[in-house]
């Protein structure tokens, strides 16, 4: 019935209504006493009654009196009785002569002291008992048989004899002493009566005989009966007494266990009596409690201990169950009041001990835990706050991220990538879902910008120089288009996640590069003759100044050719101004592959005229470039009908060489080449003429 717990709101155990009422806290009496048909902490029929095996003598009950000695005079008696009988009488025994008397009782006499000494070697044996008990009564019928008087005083000894050995060794030796007192007397009244005639006062005294054997025969089986009821008793006596003393240990060792059990539970427990007054508790009870076991026992009821609204509560709880029939429960959630009026959360739980009438209590301390519980509940609320607290800045974060106007992604530790706003899937070409969680940031650098990256930042570990924030490389998105990118990335401290942006330059990559080629281009357009593709006037401006004040610094020679086509007017006459054109662009070809030093420059002087700055070369140097550029033209063979000084085309050309000076410009190198050229033109053509110019 008890099997059934819970706790006080929960579960409940049928009730016993019919008990009257008393307990004011827990309703004892509602609680059915259902106590085990078994004691199970003592187990009788566990107990093994082993009767001893070993019983003293033999096994006829009736042989009671165990003393051999005493047994020996009385059974010595008889013979004795009869020679004195014999010896004394002045008549003669009858049949046999005295002396045949005295023998045969001797006999009778040494065969006792025989059996008696068999006795004290082997103990009481059923034979040796027999055969004394047959001898004596064949002693009494011998004495009988040869008593010569009227009537034999001797009979009595049959009498003696028998009742005797009835009364000492039970009715089975008085029965068989008169089975043979049955064979034996009849034959011994023959055989006197044949001797002696029969004679009134011998019948008499016979009957009296018989009467006291009779009268022996029912006071020994009432001697009996007793004594077999008597036995029987302590028999029984003897054996619950054994099992008394088993139940005894059992018990004291049963007793032991749960008082060890009772002492050292870690639960707090009491034992209620019939009166409902605390009779016994364990250590734990008195340290909850704070009460001495004087103050508790038989003084103070388990109600005394339990908060007062508390019991209030589970008396309106009873009145309420009983009201309905219903059933109360073993188990409550109660506070109580130690003697301090500290007051401590308990569960209370019944159960009705193996001893009748009284109950056992466990009372569980939960103080700890429920003071742990509400510490939990106000920590969960404190998390529940934090955490809704939390979300609403997480939604912040989450629309600040989403609309930072950048892509923006949040990056792990290992690269990979935890979350994705819109302008950064839509940077890649993928869904939100497919980057977040799935994708690494490497994924989307294109392989040589990574590789760039990952070694740059070897060498700055190795360096121990912090790694750079903000990185241009090229991105890589969904279609595999190659996008220009700034990637910026931002660890906040102690955070294992990173947060990267990135921005992509495209266009402006895009518009940079146009407009350096467009600056290229330009500037190409404005050094460059557009029909010869050498040097225009500009850059010979420029070149000569510099290598000029270059050279005036080093104190170095700088060498100017100034190369002029020969009657050039009548071939473009000739061959129109096309071919002219294409004879031009011959020359400068011939010129640039002729003026081999990439410090040396070819330019378009103007026209059909050509000059080349030669730096760090002196006369003798420029003379012979001249010599060879000359020679290079004429090899062209380009035909020129209509030339004063051959068949082709020709140069003339005026070296000047000086080592610029401060007081000097480079005008002075131009006019002296120029004169020179002039003299060449003069002189016939198709030759390479020396400047004049001297500085000193
Ligand atoms: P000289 O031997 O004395 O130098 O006689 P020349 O005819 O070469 O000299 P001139 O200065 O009288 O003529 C130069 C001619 O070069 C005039 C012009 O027709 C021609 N010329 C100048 N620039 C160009 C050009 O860019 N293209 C073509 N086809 N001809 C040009
Ligand atoms: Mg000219
Ligand atoms: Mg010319």
């Amino acid at each position: 019935m008890f099997k059934q717990r819970g706790v006080f709101h929960i579960v409940l155990v049928p009730t016993n209504t019919n008990t009257p009422l008393h307990d004011p806290i827990v309703d004892f009496d509602s609680l059915a006493l259902d106590y085990p048909e078994h004691d199970t902490v003592v187990d009788l029929s566990s107990i093994e009654l082993t009767e001893s095996k070993k019983r003293p003598g033999f096994n006829l009950p009736s042989f009671r009196v165990n003393a051999p000695e005493l047994q020996l005079i009385a059974r010595l008696s008889l013979p004795l009785m009869s020679i004195l009988y014999f010896a004394t009488r002045s008549a003669a025994p009858l049949l046999v002569p005295l002396n045949v008397v005295i023998l045969t009782c001797l006999f009778f006499l040494l065969y006792h002291l025989y059996l008696y000494r068999q006795t004290i070697r082997l103990g009481f044996i059923k034979k040796t008992m027999i055969s004394a008990n047959q001898l004596d009564i064949v002693t009494a019928h011998i004495a009988w048989l040869f008593d010569p008087a009227i009537p034999a005083p001797m009979m009595m000894l049959i009498v003696i004899a028998a009742i005797g050995n009835g009364i000492q060794h039970g009715f089975t030796a008085f029965r068989s002493i008169l089975q043979t007192t049955a064979l034996i007397a009849p034959l011994v009244f023959i055989i006197r009566s044949q001797l002696l005639g029969i004679h009134a006062n011998s019948l008499a005294f016979l009957f009296l005989c018989t009467f006291f054997l009779i009268y022996a025969f029912f006071l020994i089986v009432r001697i009996d009966t007793i004594q077999a009821k008597s036995e029987t008793r302590s028999t029984n006596l003897e054996l619950n007494n054994y099992k008394l003393k088993q139940l005894g240990m059992a018990l004291q060792k049963s007793e032991a266990r749960y008082r060890n059990i009772f002492d050292n539970s870690s639960a707090a427990m009491v034992l209620i009596e019939d009166n409902m007054l605390i009779s016994l508790v364990n250590s734990k009870f008195l340290a909850l409690t704070k009460y001495s076991k004087s103050e508790l026992y038989n003084k103070k009821r388990l109600s005394d201990l339990i908060y007062k609204d508390d019991l209030q509560r589970i008396r309106r709880f009873h009145a309420k169950r009983r009201k309905m029939g219903g059933t109360t429960p073993t188990e409550y959630e109660c506070k109580m009041v130690d003697k301090q009026n500290n007051i401590k959360h308990v569960i209370i739980r019944f159960n009705i001990t193996q001893w009748h009438e009284r109950i056992m209590a466990t009372i569980e301390d939960i103080t700890s835990r429920k003071q742990a519980k509400s510490a939990l509940q106000s920590s969960i609320k404190r998390l529940r706050e934090a955490a809704a607290r939390l979300t609403q800045s997480q939604k912040r974060y989450r629309n600040l991220f989403e609309n930072t106007g950048t892509a923006t992604i949040l990056v792990e530790k290992n690269l990979r990538i935890s979350m994705v706003n819109t302008k950064f899937a839509e940077l890649t070409g993928f869904s939100k879902n497919d980057i977040a969680g799935k994708k690494r940031l490497s994924e989307f650098i294109e392989r040589k910008s990574l590789y760039r990256i990952r070694r740059f930042h070897t060498k700055q570990k190795e360096r121990g120089l912090p790694l750079p924030t903000e990185y241009e490389c090229l991105f890589v998105d969904k279609a595999r288009n190659l996008k220009h990118v700034v990637m910026k990335i931002y660890t906040p401290q102690e955070q294992e996640t990173s947060i990267v942006s990135f921005f992509d330059i495209t266009k402006r990559k895009k518009a940079e590069a146009a407009l350096q080629e467009a600056h290229e281009r330009l500037r190409l357009v404005s050094v460059i003759d557009e029909l010869t593709q050498v040097a225009n006037r500009r850059q010979f401006n420029e070149k000569l100044n510099t290598e000029w004040n270059r050279l005036k610094r080093e104190g170095l020679p700088l060498s100017l050719i100034m190369c002029d086509v020969d009657c050039f007017k009548s071939y473009n006459d000739t061959y129109g101004h096309q071919y002219g054109d294409r004879c031009l662009r011959s020359i400068s070809d011939a010129l640039t592959k002729t003026v081999k030093r990439s410090i040396d420059l070819v330019a378009r002087y103007g026209g059909e005229e050509f000059a080349i700055i030669m730096p760090n070369t002196d006369l003798y140097g420029a003379l012979k470039v001249a010599e060879s550029v000359r020679t290079a033209i004429e090899q062209l063979k380009i035909p020129n009908k209509a030339s004063s000084v051959s068949g082709f085309i020709t140069l003339s050309l005026g070296v000047s060489s000086m080592i610029p000076t401060q007081n000097l410009s480079s005008d002075v190198l131009i006019k002296d080449a120029d004169n020179a050229l002039y003299e060449a033109k003069d002189s016939g053509r198709n030759k390479v003429v020396q400047g004049k110019f001297n500085p000193s």
